[in-house]
Protein backbone atom coordinates (compact mmCIF):
# COMPACT_ATOMS: atom_id res chain seq x y z
CA UNK A 1 0.00 0.00 0.00
CA UNK A 2 3.41 1.99 0.13
CA UNK A 3 3.05 3.53 -3.59
CA UNK A 4 -0.06 4.85 -3.31
CA UNK A 5 -0.90 8.50 -3.19
CA UNK A 6 -2.88 8.77 0.00
CA UNK A 7 -5.39 7.81 2.19
CA UNK A 8 -8.89 8.22 1.15
CA UNK A 9 -12.05 7.97 3.30
CA UNK A 10 -15.29 8.05 2.39
CA UNK A 11 -18.37 6.24 4.54
CA UNK A 12 -21.83 5.58 3.35
CA UNK A 13 -25.28 5.04 5.36
CA UNK A 14 -26.34 0.83 5.61
CA UNK A 15 -28.89 1.48 2.73
CA UNK A 16 -29.31 -2.35 2.11
CA UNK A 17 -29.36 -3.56 -1.66
CA UNK A 18 -27.56 -0.60 -3.49
CA UNK A 19 -29.33 0.47 -6.58
CA UNK A 20 -27.93 2.18 -9.80
CA UNK A 21 -27.97 5.03 -8.64
CA UNK A 22 -25.26 4.03 -5.78
CA UNK A 23 -23.45 2.30 -8.30
CA UNK A 24 -22.90 5.24 -10.68
CA UNK A 25 -22.48 8.01 -7.78
CA UNK A 26 -20.17 6.54 -5.32
CA UNK A 27 -19.85 2.71 -5.53
CA UNK A 28 -18.30 2.50 -9.18
CA UNK A 29 -15.87 5.45 -7.95
CA UNK A 30 -15.44 3.50 -4.93
CA UNK A 31 -13.57 0.72 -6.28
CA UNK A 32 -11.33 3.22 -9.23
CA UNK A 33 -9.67 5.03 -6.26
CA UNK A 34 -8.66 1.84 -4.95
CA UNK A 35 -6.12 1.45 -7.61
CA UNK A 36 -4.41 5.31 -6.52
CA UNK A 37 -5.30 5.61 -3.59
CA UNK A 38 -5.13 3.69 0.71
CA UNK A 39 -8.88 3.18 0.70
CA UNK A 40 -10.96 2.96 3.95
CA UNK A 41 -14.81 2.76 3.12
CA UNK A 42 -17.12 3.02 6.20
CA UNK A 43 -20.94 1.83 6.95
CA UNK A 44 -21.35 4.81 8.88
CA UNK A 45 -24.46 2.90 11.04
CA UNK A 46 -24.29 6.18 13.66
CA UNK A 47 -25.00 8.43 11.33
CA UNK A 48 -28.28 6.26 10.11
CA UNK A 49 -29.82 6.64 13.68
CA UNK A 50 -29.64 10.38 13.10
CA UNK A 51 -32.45 10.19 10.74
CA UNK A 52 -33.78 6.28 11.49
CA UNK A 53 -37.12 6.04 12.64
CA UNK A 54 -36.37 2.13 13.30
CA UNK A 55 -33.57 0.43 13.43
CA UNK A 56 -35.19 -2.98 12.97
CA UNK A 57 -32.89 -3.77 9.34
CA UNK A 58 -29.71 -2.25 10.22
CA UNK A 59 -27.75 -5.31 10.52
CA UNK A 60 -29.52 -7.01 7.90
CA UNK A 61 -28.55 -4.04 5.88
CA UNK A 62 -25.40 -3.54 6.70
CA UNK A 63 -24.82 -7.29 5.28
CA UNK A 64 -26.22 -6.87 1.62
CA UNK A 65 -25.01 -2.99 1.16
CA UNK A 66 -21.28 -5.01 1.54
CA UNK A 67 -22.55 -7.87 0.13
CA UNK A 68 -22.93 -5.54 -2.36
CA UNK A 69 -19.54 -3.28 -2.69
CA UNK A 70 -17.56 -6.68 -2.37
CA UNK A 71 -19.30 -7.95 -5.59
CA UNK A 72 -18.67 -4.69 -7.26
CA UNK A 73 -15.47 -4.65 -7.01
CA UNK A 74 -13.93 -3.38 -3.33
CA UNK A 75 -10.83 -5.51 -2.38
CA UNK A 76 -11.04 -6.11 1.34
CA UNK A 77 -7.04 -7.65 1.33
CA UNK A 78 -6.06 -3.98 0.30
CA UNK A 79 -9.14 -1.57 1.02
CA UNK A 80 -10.44 -1.21 4.84
CA UNK A 81 -14.25 -2.16 4.98
CA UNK A 82 -15.71 -1.66 8.06
CA UNK A 83 -18.74 -0.32 10.50
CA UNK A 84 -18.63 2.70 11.67
CA UNK A 85 -19.55 1.89 15.60
CA UNK A 86 -17.02 -1.05 15.83
CA UNK A 87 -14.13 1.24 16.00
CA UNK A 88 -15.94 3.13 19.58
CA UNK A 89 -13.08 5.61 19.30
CA UNK A 90 -14.55 7.76 16.75
CA UNK A 91 -17.35 8.67 19.06
CA UNK A 92 -14.84 9.82 21.76
CA UNK A 93 -12.90 11.80 19.44
CA UNK A 94 -16.86 13.18 17.68
CA UNK A 95 -17.61 14.70 21.53
CA UNK A 96 -13.64 15.78 22.11
CA UNK A 97 -14.57 17.69 18.27
CA UNK A 98 -17.62 19.14 19.49
CA UNK A 99 -15.64 21.00 21.94
CA UNK A 100 -14.50 23.60 19.51
CA UNK A 101 -17.38 23.88 17.16
CA UNK A 102 -20.00 26.65 17.46
CA UNK A 103 -23.40 25.70 17.90
CA UNK A 104 -24.51 27.94 15.48
CA UNK A 105 -22.18 27.18 13.13
CA UNK A 106 -24.22 24.07 12.99
CA UNK A 107 -27.27 25.08 12.63
CA UNK A 108 -26.95 27.06 10.04
CA UNK A 109 -25.43 24.03 7.63
CA UNK A 110 -27.67 23.54 4.67
CA UNK A 111 -28.20 20.22 5.48
CA UNK A 112 -28.74 20.19 8.92
CA UNK A 113 -31.67 23.18 7.67
CA UNK A 114 -33.08 20.46 4.73
CA UNK A 115 -33.21 17.20 7.77
CA UNK A 116 -34.56 19.24 10.47
CA UNK A 117 -37.35 20.39 7.48
CA UNK A 118 -38.07 16.82 6.46
CA UNK A 119 -38.13 15.41 10.56
CA UNK A 120 -39.52 18.33 11.62
CA UNK A 121 -41.15 16.22 14.85
CA UNK A 122 -37.82 14.45 15.35
CA UNK A 123 -34.60 17.48 15.31
CA UNK A 124 -32.58 14.98 17.68
CA UNK A 125 -29.03 16.33 19.06
CA UNK A 126 -27.46 13.69 16.88
CA UNK A 127 -28.34 15.50 13.93
CA UNK A 128 -27.08 18.94 14.67
CA UNK A 129 -23.91 17.16 15.39
CA UNK A 130 -23.85 15.13 12.68
CA UNK A 131 -21.37 17.15 10.76
CA UNK A 132 -18.67 16.58 13.66
CA UNK A 133 -19.34 12.95 13.40
CA UNK A 134 -18.40 13.27 10.27
CA UNK A 135 -15.36 15.21 11.38
CA UNK A 136 -14.31 12.68 13.20
CA UNK A 137 -14.74 9.78 11.20
CA UNK A 138 -12.20 11.31 8.27
CA UNK A 139 -9.62 12.57 11.11
CA UNK A 140 -9.75 8.86 13.38
CA UNK A 141 -8.51 7.50 10.13
CA UNK A 142 -5.84 10.53 9.07
CA UNK A 143 -7.41 10.61 5.47
CA UNK A 144 -5.64 12.87 3.33
CA UNK A 145 -8.47 12.92 0.67
CA UNK A 146 -11.87 12.71 0.60
CA UNK A 147 -14.24 12.32 -2.10
CA UNK A 148 -17.07 14.42 -2.22
CA UNK A 149 -19.93 15.49 -4.76
CA UNK A 150 -20.69 19.00 -4.71
CA UNK A 151 -23.60 18.31 -2.26
CA UNK A 152 -21.31 17.36 0.52
CA UNK A 153 -18.38 19.57 -0.18
CA UNK A 154 -19.79 22.26 3.10
CA UNK A 155 -19.88 19.34 5.18
CA UNK A 156 -15.74 18.61 4.24
CA UNK A 157 -14.99 22.33 4.52
CA UNK A 158 -16.46 22.25 8.10
CA UNK A 159 -14.52 19.39 8.64
CA UNK A 160 -11.26 21.38 7.30
CA UNK A 161 -12.45 24.11 10.28
CA UNK A 162 -12.81 21.87 13.01
CA UNK A 163 -9.32 20.61 12.20
CA UNK A 164 -7.95 24.03 12.27
CA UNK A 165 -9.70 25.11 15.49
CA UNK A 166 -8.48 21.37 17.39
CA UNK A 167 -5.44 21.99 16.02
CA UNK A 168 -4.60 25.61 16.72
CA UNK A 169 -7.16 25.78 20.35
CA UNK A 170 -4.73 22.51 21.81
CA UNK A 171 -1.47 23.69 19.74
CA UNK A 172 -0.80 20.51 18.05
CA UNK A 173 -0.08 19.45 14.87
CA UNK A 174 -1.96 16.25 15.24
CA UNK A 175 -5.02 16.11 12.88
CA UNK A 176 -4.94 16.21 9.61
CA UNK A 177 -6.82 18.68 7.22
CA UNK A 178 -8.21 17.25 4.64
CA UNK A 179 -8.25 17.58 0.99
CA UNK A 180 -11.39 17.68 -0.87
CA UNK A 181 -11.34 15.45 -4.11
CA UNK A 182 -14.03 16.88 -6.37
CA UNK A 183 -16.11 14.05 -7.76
CA UNK A 184 -18.27 14.78 -10.48
CA UNK A 185 -21.38 12.50 -9.34
CA UNK A 186 -24.08 11.89 -11.85
CA UNK A 187 -27.69 12.27 -10.82
CA UNK A 188 -29.27 10.04 -11.98
CA UNK A 189 -33.13 9.89 -12.10
CA UNK A 190 -34.86 7.31 -11.33
CA UNK A 191 -37.90 5.53 -13.16
CA UNK A 192 -40.34 8.16 -12.76
CA UNK A 193 -37.45 10.25 -14.46
CA UNK A 194 -38.30 13.45 -12.89
CA UNK A 195 -36.40 12.58 -8.72
CA UNK A 196 -32.92 11.35 -8.04
CA UNK A 197 -33.03 7.18 -7.87
CA UNK A 198 -33.75 6.40 -4.06
CA UNK A 199 -35.01 3.62 -2.64
CA UNK A 200 -37.34 5.45 -0.25
CA UNK A 201 -39.29 6.90 -3.42
CA UNK A 202 -39.45 3.17 -5.03
CA UNK A 203 -38.52 4.42 -8.31
CA UNK A 204 -34.98 2.00 -8.26
CA UNK A 205 -33.68 -0.48 -9.99
CA UNK A 206 -31.07 -2.87 -7.98
CA UNK A 207 -28.08 -3.86 -8.76
CA UNK A 208 -29.01 -7.81 -7.64
CA UNK A 209 -32.04 -7.82 -9.13
CA UNK A 210 -32.89 -10.73 -11.47
CA UNK A 211 -32.99 -10.20 -14.84
CA UNK A 212 -36.82 -10.45 -15.03
CA UNK A 213 -37.27 -8.04 -12.18
CA UNK A 214 -34.81 -5.46 -14.20
CA UNK A 215 -36.51 -5.92 -17.05
CA UNK A 216 -40.02 -5.59 -15.04
CA UNK A 217 -38.54 -2.44 -13.96
CA UNK A 218 -37.07 -0.92 -16.65
CA UNK A 219 -40.53 -1.08 -18.66
CA UNK A 220 -41.37 1.10 -15.80
CA UNK A 221 -39.52 3.76 -16.66
CA UNK A 222 -41.34 7.25 -17.51
CA UNK A 223 -39.98 8.52 -20.99
CA UNK A 224 -40.48 11.53 -23.04
CA UNK A 225 -43.61 12.74 -21.73
CA UNK A 226 -44.56 14.28 -25.27
CA UNK A 227 -44.74 10.83 -27.03
CA UNK A 228 -48.07 9.13 -26.66
CA UNK A 229 -48.27 7.03 -29.39
CA UNK A 230 -45.85 4.79 -31.36
CA UNK A 231 -45.92 6.83 -34.45
CA UNK A 232 -45.18 9.99 -32.23
CA UNK A 233 -41.44 10.92 -33.23
CA UNK A 234 -39.77 11.16 -29.54
CA UNK A 235 -37.06 13.54 -28.19
CA UNK A 236 -34.27 11.21 -26.85
CA UNK A 237 -32.85 14.74 -24.98
CA UNK A 238 -35.67 14.71 -22.68
CA UNK A 239 -35.42 10.78 -21.81
CA UNK A 240 -34.36 8.83 -19.00
CA UNK A 241 -34.15 5.76 -21.11
CA UNK A 242 -31.70 7.30 -23.74
CA UNK A 243 -29.72 8.54 -20.22
CA UNK A 244 -29.56 4.57 -19.50
CA UNK A 245 -28.36 4.03 -22.98
CA UNK A 246 -26.30 6.49 -23.38
CA UNK A 247 -24.31 4.63 -20.28
CA UNK A 248 -24.86 1.06 -20.66
CA UNK A 249 -25.24 0.40 -24.30
CA UNK A 250 -22.75 0.21 -27.49
CA UNK A 251 -22.02 3.25 -29.01
CA UNK A 252 -23.94 2.13 -32.36
CA UNK A 253 -26.52 1.27 -30.43
CA UNK A 254 -26.72 5.16 -29.03
CA UNK A 255 -26.58 6.32 -32.33
CA UNK A 256 -29.43 4.09 -33.50
CA UNK A 257 -31.62 4.98 -30.66
CA UNK A 258 -30.66 8.20 -31.00
CA UNK A 259 -31.87 8.77 -34.80
CA UNK A 260 -34.70 6.09 -34.78
CA UNK A 261 -36.29 7.65 -31.75
CA UNK A 262 -36.56 11.29 -33.16
CA UNK A 263 -38.23 9.52 -36.50
CA UNK A 264 -40.66 7.19 -35.12
CA UNK A 265 -38.69 3.99 -36.20
CA UNK A 266 -38.16 2.46 -32.74
CA UNK A 267 -41.01 2.62 -29.68
CA UNK A 268 -40.40 2.68 -26.34
CA UNK A 269 -41.05 -1.06 -25.56
CA UNK A 270 -38.26 -2.50 -27.61
CA UNK A 271 -36.11 1.05 -26.60
CA UNK A 272 -36.52 -0.13 -23.21
CA UNK A 273 -35.80 -4.11 -24.10
CA UNK A 274 -32.80 -3.28 -25.68
CA UNK A 275 -31.82 -1.27 -22.34
CA UNK A 276 -32.90 -3.60 -19.63
CA UNK A 277 -30.71 -6.47 -21.90
CA UNK A 278 -27.67 -4.18 -22.39
CA UNK A 279 -27.92 -3.58 -18.41
CA UNK A 280 -28.67 -7.08 -17.69
CA UNK A 281 -25.69 -8.27 -19.39
CA UNK A 282 -23.44 -5.51 -17.78
CA UNK A 283 -24.39 -6.83 -13.88
CA UNK A 284 -23.96 -10.34 -14.95
CA UNK A 285 -20.81 -10.62 -13.38
CA UNK A 286 -21.73 -8.42 -10.61
CA UNK A 287 -24.42 -10.35 -9.78
CA UNK A 288 -22.53 -14.28 -10.02
CA UNK A 289 -20.05 -12.87 -8.04
CA UNK A 290 -22.18 -12.10 -5.26
CA UNK A 291 -24.21 -15.02 -5.76
CA UNK A 292 -21.23 -16.66 -4.88
CA UNK A 293 -20.27 -14.39 -1.77
CA UNK A 294 -23.60 -14.95 0.16
CA UNK A 295 -23.00 -18.58 -0.19
CA UNK A 296 -20.74 -18.48 2.72
CA UNK A 297 -23.13 -16.05 5.28
CA UNK A 298 -19.94 -15.56 7.90
CA UNK A 299 -17.92 -14.04 4.97
CA UNK A 300 -19.49 -10.50 5.09
CA UNK A 301 -19.36 -10.53 9.03
CA UNK A 302 -15.29 -11.75 8.45
CA UNK A 303 -14.36 -9.10 6.29
CA UNK A 304 -15.99 -6.53 8.44
CA UNK A 305 -14.72 -7.90 11.06
CA UNK A 306 -11.33 -7.40 9.31
CA UNK A 307 -11.74 -4.56 8.57
CA UNK A 308 -12.82 -2.54 11.94
CA UNK A 309 -9.59 -3.99 13.96
CA UNK A 310 -7.40 -2.36 11.23
CA UNK A 311 -9.28 0.61 11.43
CA UNK A 312 -8.81 0.50 15.14
CA UNK A 313 -5.32 -0.19 15.23
CA UNK A 314 -4.80 3.64 13.38
CA UNK A 315 -8.22 4.83 15.83
CA UNK A 316 -6.08 3.82 18.45
CA UNK A 317 -2.96 5.83 17.46
CA UNK A 318 -4.89 9.04 17.12
CA UNK A 319 -6.52 8.46 19.76
CA UNK A 320 -3.22 8.50 22.11
CA UNK A 321 -2.32 11.90 20.22
CA UNK A 322 -5.40 13.15 20.63
CA UNK A 323 -5.79 12.57 24.05
CA UNK A 324 -2.06 13.89 24.77
CA UNK A 325 -3.14 17.21 23.22
CA UNK A 326 -5.87 18.25 24.99
CA UNK A 327 -3.97 17.14 28.53
CA UNK A 328 -6.46 14.48 28.88
CA UNK A 329 -5.10 12.45 31.92
FE1 LIG B 1 -37.01 7.31 -24.83
FE2 LIG B 1 -36.30 5.27 -26.29
FE3 LIG B 1 -38.86 6.03 -26.17
FE4 LIG B 1 -37.11 7.52 -27.44
S1 LIG B 1 -37.71 5.43 -28.01
S2 LIG B 1 -38.65 8.25 -26.00
S3 LIG B 1 -35.25 7.23 -26.20
S4 LIG B 1 -37.62 5.18 -24.52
Amino acid sequence: MTDKKGRVFSGARPTGRQHLGNYLGAIKNYVALQDTYECIYCIVDLHALTTMESTHDLRENTREMTLDWLAAGIRPEETIVFVQSNVPEVTELHTILSMVVGLGKLTDLPTFKEKARLQPHNINYGLVGYPVLMAADITLYKAGVVPVGVDQAPHLEFAREVVRSFNHRYEADVLIEPQMKSTEIPKVLGTDGKQKMSKSLDNHIELAATPEGTLERVMTMVTDPQRKLRSDPGNPDVCNVFSMHRIFSKVEEVEMVNIECRRAGIGCVDCKKLFAKNLNAHLEPFRTKRAKLAEDPDHVWGVLEEGAARAKKIAEQTMVEVRSAVGLP
